[in-house]
């Protein structure tokens, strides 16, 4: 076999795979048909849920030193402005990091080639899939090579990460149905300087659409997003400067750009694939799912497919657990993306929608419920966990096994696990659990009673009766008694009131084919 996982696709989905399966001792093939990375900006805000993996890689403070918190988002309506959403630590107490981060696609790509360079990979660029031949025990995949000859390679999984156009996809024959908005899009990084408040995001709605100004690094540089003025549709070449009229028109005639370093226009497309997997191909990222950059959601999605197939691709592959864990995968991403897609679709058409009566709403009524609505704590948490992906769950997944005992209101089996300070031992200090724990293995945290010894396939805490962990268990309402079997990506494999003798083993014998 010439590797135990091929990569197809070099993109952030492709990077954090790498990275996932490399920092667990395997040495998975990246290829990329392009000739080296890439240097647009595309996606530009990293979510709380991906910093906490970031976290885990130990390229969090990276990020953090080269990206902007977004602080917050200032609505104008009609070159007015209407109000402004505090958005920094928005989600305080649920994560470290409790804000949207602006930091460009091409950071986060660079962020994570350093360390797959660090953990000793590397990704092979100017090398295309070609083609796709699956046997029983393994994949013969085509590679174009930089030399453009053709080579044949034997994998045992092939992790498609290759972007809406996939090839994995496409040569295993699953549908991507879906369909394309009607509007075409323009993206631009400039230099401007005008009414915006600086350092936060700026939402200029009016009756026929929108401007957004993403705050990006650097003195005077912002990301601008709008519609394609409906003159400018199907214009050949089509530049920056034919839209500043129609920016300038709403976002205030005080405008001034002095430089544009990137215009691309696009269309976007709504579509999921049928299915995630056929036999030894997974898809990922943008090849399983698009939608519309409201919420920026994309890349962050990709990145935890990649994060939910690392540690399970690494059980089977080491012989630890069955195949059939690998099942789980789709079982887990595809309702996440079918979801998103739904939600997506729902806010991208209130912001696009040129019927009259939507402007209205658009121009006079939204800003100001937003502003209103997050005045609230709870519809703060509640947006705040959607948006940054920590709430995420998979409740529904066959590895989620709720144990009996536990209201309603607590953590639940497939739920990511909260965040929490706790003393892990009666004499030592608080620790951040995120932290505490590593996501290389399960975890198995109990509360109010204790286990012998510990297990090879999971680490065991037995966290101290403690006023400190009383008062953490009692806002997470994690009852005083009771037990988590934690995955390795922080989500809640099993757990209940009183842990029973072997509930554990029979839980990862039964559930992820462990093999004693
Ligand atoms: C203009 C624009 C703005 C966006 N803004 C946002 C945003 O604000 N927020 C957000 O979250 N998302 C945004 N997105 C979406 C985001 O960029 C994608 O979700 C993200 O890039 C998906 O990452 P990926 O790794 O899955 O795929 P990609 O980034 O598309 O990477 C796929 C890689 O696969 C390679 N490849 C393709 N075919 C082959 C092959 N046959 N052989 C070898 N290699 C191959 C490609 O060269 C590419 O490098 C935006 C996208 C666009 C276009």
């Amino acid at each position: 076999m010439d590797t135990d996982v091929l990569i197809v696709g070099a993109g952030p989905t492709g990077l954090m795979l790498a990275n996932q399966l490399a920092r667990r001792g395997l040495r998975p093939l990246i290829i990329d048909r392009h000739a080296g990375p890439s240097l647009q900006t595309r996606a530009l805000g990293v979510q709380a849920r991906t910093l906490e993996i970031y976290a885990q890689l130990g390229i969090a403070g990276r990020a953090l030193q080269l990206g902007k918190r977004g602080n917050g988002a200032n609505i104008w309506a009609e070159g007015k402005p209407m109000a402004r959403v505090p958005l920094g630590d928005v989600g305080r107490g649920m994560t470290p990091y409790p804000y949207i981060l602006i930091l460009g696609q091409d950071d986060n790509e660079r962020i994570m080639g350093e360390r797959l360079r660090e953990l000793g990979g590397a990704v092979q660029w100017n090398t295309e899939l070609t083609g796709l031949k699956e046997a029983r025990d393994h994949v013969v995949a085509t590679l174009k090579q930089p030399d453009g000859t053709a080579r044949d390679i034997t994998a045992a999984w092939v992790a498609g990460c290759d972007g809406a156009r996939s090839a994995v996809r496409e040569l295993n024959g699953i549908g991507f149905p879906g369909a394309p908005y009607e509007h075409v899009f323009f993206v631009a990084d400039v230099e401007a300087t005008g009414a915006m408040v600086p350092d936060e995001l700026n939402v200029y709605l009016w009756r026929k659409g929108f401007h957004l100004f993403f705050p990006m690094r650097g003195q005077d540089h912002w990301r601008v997003v709008g519609i394609l003025p409906e003159a400018l549709k199907g214009k050949e070449g089509a530049g920056f400067d034919d839209v500043v009229p129609s920016i300038r028109g709403e976002a205030g005639s005080g405008l001034e750009f002095k430089a544009c370093s990137w215009f691309s226009t696009y269309r976007i497309h709504h579509r999921s694939a049928s299915r995630f997997r056929a036999g030894r191909c997974f898809l990922l990222g943008d090849a399983a799912h698009i939608h519309s950059p409201v919420g920026a959601q994309g890349m962050n999605t990709g990145l935890q497919d990649a994060y939910n197939l690392a540690w399970k691709l690494t059980l089977v592959i080491s012989g630890r657990a069955d195949a059939k864990l690998l099942d789980t995968y789709g079982a887990e991403r595809v309702p996440v993306a079918q979801r998103l897609l739904g939600t997506t679709d729902r806010a991208f058409m209130l912001v696009v929608n040129d019927h009259w009566l939507v402007g209205l709403l658009r121009t006079k009524v939204l800003a100001r419920i937003a502003a209103l609505a997050m005045d609230l704590a709870p519809v703060r948490r509640f947006a705040f966990r959607t948006v940054s992906q920590t709430g995420i769950h998979y409740r529904a997944s066959p590895l989620s096994e709720p144990g009996g005992g536990l209201p309603g209101d607590a953590p639940q089996a497939g739920d990511r696990f909260p965040w929490l300070q706790l003393k892990m031992r009666a004499d030592g200090p608080v620790e951040d659990l995120f932290r505490a724990l590593d996501d290389l293995r399960f975890h198995l945290l109990l509360f109010g009673q204790s286990t012998a010894g510990s297990h090879k396939d999971f680490q065991v805490h037995s966290i101290p009766a403690d006023p400190h962990n009383e008062e953490e268990l009692d806002r997470a309402r994690i009852p005083a008694t009771s037990f988590y079997l934690l995955r390795p990506d922080g989500h809640v494999a099993l757990c209940g009131a009183q842990l029973k003798p072997g509930a554990i083993e029979r839980y990862l014998t039964d559930r992820l084919g462990f093999r004693s």
